[in-house]
């Protein structure tokens, strides 16, 4: 069985570091807010190239606490339009409805599966802010995004929960924006044991009020300054990432190999594969292919003993959470979820697996 991601593997390469952190915890006893997440939030920040990081707990709750916080500040008001991508994983849509602010959902460049800056333009109107995907690890087309966010006075926001590491000439996966949300759910590039997410941005503003928002609203004990919740980085996940980025950048190295060796190694016509330019823009979350017969072809990995995954199966203006969207067009969006289907790539796969994959989809 050729494993789609074996969480037991990328992780026990840690196992020593992991097991000390845990009982140097276990003796310090300071479980929240302690010096492992003050120590990832200056690391993290120096690795993406922003001035701060917030650690919360999850991406969702990063997401919904960058609008938030764009709330307070009075830089959005509730019931503002905000562009999303229609491709996206669901939290993405959800943190703008948990906010109170309208997704204008947007549909993607079928090439690169990113927002399509046309349609962008197309949407414009009367939107306030924009939500940039970094859909499967793959940046999207940065330059003309911050072009149009700033000719329209728009905040441009990141969702980088696929892309740590990813890298152009701009700079890399959340310092491209405003402000950008991570998560650290364990299957992400930099995964935690747990769930686990983060806000980088050079705001010192936004920093202030996020960091109110995740903490109840308080930066003084028992003293609560606005309506917060409680989303804090867990200290022991933060612990755990801590050790975990000093090897990201070597980790998404192997799966930009991994991708390269797929482009240049599947020749089969029933096959589409990436659009991947071979630089550091892509960290390879995910390596999406597209195929006519969906079923057929996922009957013939199973009996080949190959995992594979759909991002995503259902697209989310048609799941019944988002009945409401139901009836919005989205054709790009739609055919793109019929034929989409992710190959195993991760930084424990060996060559052998590899070059198993291949052969075994050249046979298709
Ligand atoms: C994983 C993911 C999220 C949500 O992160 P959680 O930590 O699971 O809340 C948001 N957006 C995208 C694109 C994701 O892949």
């Amino acid at each position: 069985m050729i494993k789609f991601l074996d969480l037991h593997k990328i992780n026990n390469r840690y196992r020593d570091a992991f097991e000390a952190s845990f009982k140097s915890s276990l003796d310090d006893a300071y479980f929240v807010l302690g010096k492992n997440v003050t120590h990832f939030e200056n690391e993290f920040a120096k690795y993406c190239g922003t001035t701060y990081c917030v650690g919360t707990a999850n991406g969702l709750d990063a997401l919904t606490l960058i609008l938030k916080g764009y709330i307070q500040l009075g830089i959005l008001k509730k019931g503002d339009k905000v562009l999303v991508p229609a491709n996206t994983f669901i939290a993405t849509i959800l943190s703008v409805l948990h906010a109170d602010l309208v997704p204008v959902l947007v549909e993607p460049d079928p090439e690169t599966y990113n927002i399509s800056v046309a349609s962008v333009k197309a949407n414009i109107t009367d939107a306030k802010a924009i939500i940039m995907v970094h859909l499967y690890g793959q940046l999207c087309n940065v330059e003309s995004l911050q072009k149009i966010a700033e000719t329209h006075n728009l905040l441009l926001i990141e969702d980088a929960a696929q892309a740590h590491g990813a890298e152009c000439k701009l700079g890399k996966a959340g310092s491209l924006s405003h402000a950008a949300a991570f998560s650290f759910y364990p299957s992400k590039n930099l995964g935690a044991l747990g769930d686990g997410g983060a806000i980088t941005t050079s705001n010192p503003q936004l920093v202030d009020v996020v960091k109110l928002l995740r903490n109840y609203g308080s930066a003084k004990k028992y003293v609560n300054e606005i309506v917060g919740v409680n989303s804090r980085l867990d200290d022991m996940q933060a612990a755990f990432l801590n050790i975990k980025l000093k090897t990201l950048d070597a980790d998404n190295d192997k799966r930009r190999k991994i991708a390269s060796a797929y482009v240049s190694g599947i020749k089969n016509p029933k096959i589409k594969l990436p659009f991947y330019d071979t630089t550091k823009a892509h960290v390879f979350y995910a390596f999406v292919v597209e195929v006519e017969n969906r079923t057929e072809f996922t009957q013939f990995l199973d009996a080949h003993k190959i995992e594979w995954l759909i991002h995503y199966p259902t697209p989310a203006h048609k799941q019944q959470a988002l009945s409401s969207f139901s009836n919005v067009e989205l054709p790009i969006t739609e055919q793109i979820h019929k034929k989409i289907i992710s190959l195993p790539i991760s930084p424990v796969m060996s060559t052998e697996e590899v070059q198993q994959v291949i052969a075994i989809l050249n046979s298709y």
